[in-house]
């Protein structure tokens, strides 16, 4: 469709008879985007007839699948279509006693003795597996988070493969790692990932302590364990031996148990900072080590002086991939006064061409939101914004009827105090924000409780390097935004967290140096 076309399109004040998954949308000030008939694209559904589904999922203890204790299973659904994809096991205290009993096992007579170039066979192996198998875990990791097939595909499994095979590289380079100094492993590591990236916070939490010599009890979110049960098949396959890695299923319990747990070394979490904190309370006063990796309110500063195209791309890509179920998201974007209206009029135009909807089509932009709950939380703080007096511009892009869908959205004449700019929303909603000077910028970035990443716009590099030493945030991205190398070490400051993860810098929680 030529683009003057787009241009005529309509924008329609939404009335209260419109709903938003089934909800009816607030009327005051909600503008939404109609465009018409969208650039059409043959439907390009990925093939997912030969994926091998169990109807259910056992835990993953001491090398073996077994059945939970308690005998008590819960369901994975397709969040795009609400379909129960398989049972997954529930695993309670007396489940994360084996299994933490089965990775002291390994750890003690195989793990910790075995010489670092031996483990790093192991890792080796598991990576190339993954690859070889990758587009089978991405069309599952799809199926069961809602995530587009673009991303699981071209980077969720690319940077899973790239993670076991970076530090694969390091398992019998230690001493180079920490020059002069000696690092042992710790021993167990109890690890508690999210749903927004299943396999790659896996890949994140066992590459660099397998690499270390520790042993792992994980656990998967609830709503995306599926994808985990399938790398536990590769430990299988790929010979590592028994309990070096064992996976429980469970909710938010299972995790407390694991944590909890006496004869864990080392718990690193993944996830929101309302459990890090209460994660901190339960390791305090234990010798256990923590990482915690949190949620984030990173801001994307757009210059006037910044090219504006590539811009918005980069905003298009920092809130709306993974539909903003991202901790580093730019949730939060800054423009300079200069440019803000063409900012907003080419962001307008951009969101109405973003695709909604089957994840498992090759050109779908936008997949499902993971959870009802998610979903549920979405629609709350965009009510807020409204109620706070927030204007929200939305793509009028048609939802399909079953399933969890959030529209691409912002929020303009949004201020520093509403929830909309303080709270993640963890979905496809930005709230966007102006500033004049660069100090304006910089204090307006820095003001949330979070500190976990940031993106400068700019044509001058000593503007971006001026920022972004005053930027508290772990990551800052320059004229580019979301980017993602297993060497490249990534954490928060403030309620983001504490640790490292990537890099050379992800080996140090799992390791004590001497
Ligand atoms: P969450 O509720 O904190 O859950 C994270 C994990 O912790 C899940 O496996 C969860 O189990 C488990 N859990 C829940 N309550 C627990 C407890 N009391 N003790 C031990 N474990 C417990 O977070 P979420 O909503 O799933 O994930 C979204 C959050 O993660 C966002 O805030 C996001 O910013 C953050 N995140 C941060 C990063 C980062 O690297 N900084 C990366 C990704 C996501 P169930 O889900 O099964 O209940
Ligand atoms: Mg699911």
């Amino acid at each position: 469709m030529p683009r003057k076309n787009l241009r005529r399109s309509a924008i329609v004040v939404l009335d209260q008879e419109k709903t938003l998954n089934g909800r009816v949308a607030v009327p005051l000030r909600a503008r939404h985007l109609d465009f018409g008939e969208k650039w059409s694209y043959a439907p390009a559904p990925e093939a997912h007839d030969y994926i091998k589904l169990q109807p259910r999922y056992q835990l993953f203890i001491g090398g073996k699948f077994v059945a939970p204790r308690s005998g008590k299973y819960f369901a994975s659904i397709n969040p795009a279509t609400e379909e129960k994809l398989a049972e997954i096991a529930e695993a309670d205290a007396r489940d994360i006693d084996l299994a933490v009993k089965s990775a002291r096992r390994a750890y003690k007579n195989v793990w910790s003795k075995m010489p670092g170039r031996e483990r790093g066979k192991f890792l080796y192996r598991i990576a190339r597996l993954i690859q070889e198998k990758s587009r089978e875990l991405a069309v599952l990791e799809t199926m069961d988070g809602g995530k587009t097939i673009k991303e699981s595909r071209d980077i969720d499994l690319p940077l899973v493969a790239a993670h076991f095979f970076y530090y694969a590289g390091w398992a019998d380079k230690l001493e180079y790692a920490f020059p002069g100094r000696t690092a042992r492993p710790l021993g167990v590591a109890g690890q508690i990932i999210p749903w927004n990236f299943p396999l790659l916070m896996a890949a994140w939490k066992l590459a660099p302590a397998l690499a270390c010599g520790n042993t792992c009890v994980l656990k998967p979110a609830e709503t995306t364990s599926i994808t985990a049960m399938h790398l536990a098949q590769i430990f299988q396959e790929a010979e590592l031996p028994d309990g070096v890695v064992n996976i429980v299923t469970g909710a938010g319990e299972t995790g407390k148990a694991l944590v909890d747990h006496s004869d864990i070394n080392k718990i690193a979490f993944t996830g929101s900072t309302s459990v890090g904190k209460l994660l901190t309370q339960a390791v305090a006063g234990t010798n256990k080590r923590l990482t915690l990796e949190l949620g984030g309110k990173a801001a994307n500063i757009i210059f006037e002086d910044a090219p504006i195209d590539q811009a918005v791309e980069g905003i298009i890509s920092g809130i709306y991939f993974n539909q903003g179920h991202v901790c580093c998201a730019g949730s939060r974007l800054l423009v300079q006064e200069g440019v803000f209206r063409a900012v907003i009029r080419k962001l307008r135009d951009r969101i109405a061409t973003l695709r909604v909807g089957n994840p498992l089509d090759k050109n779908t932009d936008i997949g499902a939101i993971n959870s009802r709950m998610q979903l549920d939380k979405i629609c709350e703080l965009v009510d807020s914004g409204l109620q706070q007096g927030a204007e929200l511009v939305q793509s009028s892009a048609k939802l399909p009827a079953k399933g969890y869908w959030y529209p691409p959205s912002f929020f303009t004449g949004v201020t520093a105090s509403h929830r909309i700019a303080q709270e993640e929303i963890f979905g496809p909603v930005l709230s966007v924000m102006t500033f004049r000077t660069p100090e304006e910028a910089i204090e307006r970035a820095n003001n949330t409780p979070y500190g976990l990443s940031a993106g400068v716009w700019t044509d001058k590099g000593s503007k971006i390097f001026k920022i972004v030493s005053k930027l508290r945030a772990g990551v800052v991205w320059a004229n580019t935004y979301n980017k993602f190398d297993p060497t490249s070490p990534f954490g928060g400051y403030k309620e983001s967290g504490f640790g490292r993860e990537g890099g050379r810098h992800g080996l140090l929680p799992y390791v004590a140096l001497s």
